[in-house]
C-alpha cells in the first residue's frame, strides 16, 4: 500500500511555533525532505528529533521529486518541510504536491506559520477579500508589468520582498498604484525585532532610502477604491432614446444601444422609450 504525503509547516522565526502536531509528524514519518538540510537539522535538533534527510529544492526537483514519489508509493510516509513557513507557498513543494497527487497519494497539509497569513492579520488592511502575488520579478519590465495587471484590482494585494529589491519595488509600486496608496510592511515577523510601518507607498519610498530597509518581508498593499457605479434611471434612458431617434436611429436600434450603454435591461428602456415622440 502507498505511504502519503506530509507538508509540514514550520517557524518563521520563533520556533516556539512549532505545533504538537508537527512535530508527531516529524517524528513519525519515514523521512523529510527538506529544502535546506542543514536549516531543518537545526530544527531537528532543536526538537530533539533524528530522522532521515533526503534535499529536495529548486534545483533538483525534477529528479527528486520522482524519487520520493518512488519511495512514497513504496509505502513509505514523507513529511515535506522548507526552510521556513508552509512548504508549497512560494517554496518547492508545489511540485511534489501536483506529482503526488497526479498519481493517487493522500497530500496532508497540517496548519501552521505561514508568513502571508500572519502579514495579513497584522497588517491593519481590508482582510475580507485579498490576493497572493508571491515575489515580484527582479526584472524591472516584467515586475513593472506585473503591477500595471494590477491596477484595478480591489482586493488587498499581498507580495513577497527580500530587504534588497525592496526600495525597487517600492518605487514601481508607487509609480504604478500611486503615492498615496497604503501599505502595511511587515517585517521579521514573530521575531525579535518585528515591526509592522502602516503608511503610504510614496512615504515608504522615502523611509527606505533613507534607512536601507534589514530583514524579511510582506507587503500588504490595499486594493484599488472601487470605481462608483453610475446608475442611469428611465428618465435618462427615455432621453437617450429621443437623442438617438433624433438622429435618425431607428427606435428599436435606439433601444437596443441606450440599454447597452446605460447598462439598464432592455424591458425598462423600452419602456421608456414608448413615451418618446
Ligand atoms: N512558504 C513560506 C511561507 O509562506 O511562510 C514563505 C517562503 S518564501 C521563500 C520567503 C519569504 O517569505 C521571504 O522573502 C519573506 O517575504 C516572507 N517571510 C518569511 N518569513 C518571514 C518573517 N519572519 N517576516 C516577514 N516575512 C517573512
Amino acid at each position: 500500500m502507498a505511504g502519503m504525503l506530509y507538508l509540514v509547516p514550520t517557524p518563521i522565526g520563533n520556533l516556539g511555533d512549532i505545533s504538537i502536531r508537527c512535530r508527531q509528524t516529524l517524528e513519525s514519518a519515514d523521512f523529510i525532505a527538506a529544502e535546506d538540510t542543514r536549516v531543518t537539522l537545526k530544527l531537528l535538533n532543536h526538537l530533539g528529533i533524528k530522522k532521515s534527510l533526503v534535499s529536495y529544492y529548486e534545483h533538483n526537483k525534477a529528479f527528486k521529486g520522482n524519487v520520493i514519489l518512488d519511495r512514497i508509493l513504496a509505502g513509505e510516509t514523507c513529511a515535506l518541510v522548507s526552510d521556513a513557513g508552509s512548504p508549497a507557498i512560494s517554496d518547492p513543494g508545489e511540485e511534489l504536491v501536483k506529482l503526488c497527487a497526479e498519481n493517487g497519494i493522500t497530500v496532508c497539509a497540517i496548519p501552521g506559520p505561514c508568513a502571508v497569513i500572519t502579514a495579513l492579520s497584522i497588517s491593519g488592511q481590508t482582510t475580507g477579500r485579498f490576493c497572493f502575488e508571491g515575489f515580484l520579478s527582479t526584472a524591472k519590465k516584467s515586475r513593472r508589468e506585473h503591477l500595471e495587471a494590477l491596477i484595478g484590482e480591489t482586493r488587498t494585494m499581498v507580495f513577497y520582498e527580500a530587504p534588497h529589491k525592496l526600495l525597487n519595488t517600492l518605487e514601481d509600486m508607487a509609480a504604478v498604484f500611486g503615492n498615496d496608496r497604503p501599505i502595511s510592511l511587515c517585517r521579521e515577523l514573530t521575531k525579535l525585532h518585528e515591526e509592522v510601518v502602516r503608511t503610504t507607498l510614496g512615504e515608504a519610498v522615502t523611509k527606505y532610502t533613507e534607512n536601507p530597509p534589514k530583514g524579511e518581508f510582506v507587503l500588504v498593499v490595499a486594493g484599488a477604491p472601487a470605481q462608483e457605479k453610475v446608475s442611469f434611471t428611465a428618465d435618462d434612458a427615455a432621453k437617450r432614446v429621443a437623442q438617438l431617434m433624433a438622429e435618425g436611429i431607428s427606435r428599436k436600434d435606439a433601444v437596443k444601444q441606450t440599454a447597452k450603454e446605460l447598462d439598464l435591461p432592455k424591458n425598462v428602456v423600452y419602456d421608456a422609450a414608448l413615451t418618446v415622440e
